[in-house]
């Protein structure tokens, strides 16, 4: 997309007495007025207009957002910020000017196909147990790269909880490439993103179902893949999705104690508008209410896991993430419930944070026999 097709946006954004800063968890995280939301876009709003060059200074700007769309939330314009930041750094990354850190990030993508650089087949194949693996299954979950990364042993409980509630039909998704390629599209890199999206769909049209625990892969395989006119069949699902007519309607072994408050993740609730779902099914097997929060549902605090920041600019991730942790421990919820890996990865990385835990492991003590 052309800098042009922002042009609305970029224009309300540039006479904007900055209404949508205080929400802004980039601009929180790093006490800087530059990476407002405000900011970002009257930068892109004068590159557009060419009363600015999109100097490497100033394209290195346009990395610092979470793609959180929390400024949509109190933008009378609905405004999409991070749409017009991410056509901003494609132009910058096509002219070849974009921030070191993002090349370097770039080139270990390419290398391995997914984020993090490691041969994510390898670990997913230690994480998952091969009687999951069925070649003719029509339904399976698609655990994305974090949830692999993560190394912990939510995809074997996921399976474990399937069996557990009757579900013997969902299987692992066999293929090679684990990452839905989001990094690529949060980099501004279209084109790759597009030949990495190919490779997904012929792996991925096979199937009926894909069921996801990663929010961010559901956007991604469901609305982000037609953005470069490529579609896959199956019916592309959340894990919350999934789960929740079962859960319904199957009786829970026992009620789950403690205090838990629930953090909603971005792509889950602002993009997929899923805030009542994870709460309705976490309140079916919890013993206590769910404490809830100011800051929740369509105006939860990202993480600090969104966007390419984690990636590149690691410090801002993490200052964003201990932010998050101090608003969910204002809660006086003694836990932290959440429904994506990349949420549990960011929040548990937070030194002195609450128990960070997946709804799976909920769902899975109360089911467990
Ligand atoms: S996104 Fe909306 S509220 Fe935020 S600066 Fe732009 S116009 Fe103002
Ligand atoms: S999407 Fe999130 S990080 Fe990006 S400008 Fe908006 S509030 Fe800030």
């Amino acid at each position: 997309m052309s800098l042009n097709s922002h042009k609305r946006d970029l224009g309300n954004c540039t006479y904007c007495p900055k209404l949508c800063r205080f929400c802004c968890p980039a601009a929180e995280a790093e006490h800087s007025e530059t990476v407002t939301p405000w900011a970002k876009m009257s930068l892109v709003e004068m590159v557009r207009a060419g009363r600015l060059e999109a100097c490497d200074e100033v394209g290195e700007v346009f990395y610092h957002c979470f793609a959180c769309l929390h400024c949509r939330t109190h933008c009378k314009h609905e405004n999409d910020v991070p749409a017009a930041l991410l056509s901003a750094r494609n132009m910058v990354l096509t002219g070849g000017g974009e921030p070191a850190g993002v090349s370097s990030f770039l080139g270990k993508f390419y290398d391995t196909a997914n984020p993090w650089g490691i041969d994510l087949s390898a670990e997913y194949k230690k994480l998952v147990d091969k009687r999951y693996f069925v070649p003719e299954a029509q339904a399976v979950l698609f655990s994305g790269c974090d949830a692999i990364k993560n190394g912990n042993d939510n995809l074997k409980k996921t399976f474990e909880l399937m069996e557990l509630i009757g579900v013997d039909y969902l299987a692992a998704f066999d293929g090679t490439d684990l990452c839905c390629g989001m990094p690529l599209w949060q980099a501004g890199d279209r084109e790759g993103f597009k030949a990495h999206a190919k490779k997904m769909v012929g792996s991925l049209s096979s199937y009926r179902t894909i069921v996801c625990p990663c929010p961010t892969c559901v956007y991604a395989l469901k609305t982000l893949y037609e953005e470069v006119d490529l579609k896959i069949s199956a019916e592309i699902v959340h894990m919350t999705e999934f789960l929740g007519p079962i859960i319904k309607n199957t009786k829970p072994q026992r009620r789950v104690s403690g205090s838990f408050v629930f953090h909603d993740p971005c792509y889950l609730g602002r993009y997929l508008e899923k805030t009542n779902l994870p709460r309705e099914i976490l309140a079916s097997v919890l013993e206590e209410e769910l404490s809830e929060l100011v800051w929740e549902g369509q105006d939860a605090a990202c993480c600090g896991g969104g966007g390419l920041v984690k990636h590149v600019l690691p410090e801002i991730a993490e200052q964003a993430a201990v932010l998050r942790m101090d608003q969910l421990k204002s809660s006086g919820a003694n836990s932290v419930a959440t429904a994506c890996p990349g949420c549990i990865e960011k929040l548990g990385s937070v030194a002195d944070a609450l128990e960070v835990v997946d709804l799976i492991e909920i769902l899975y003590l109360a089911y467990q026999k």
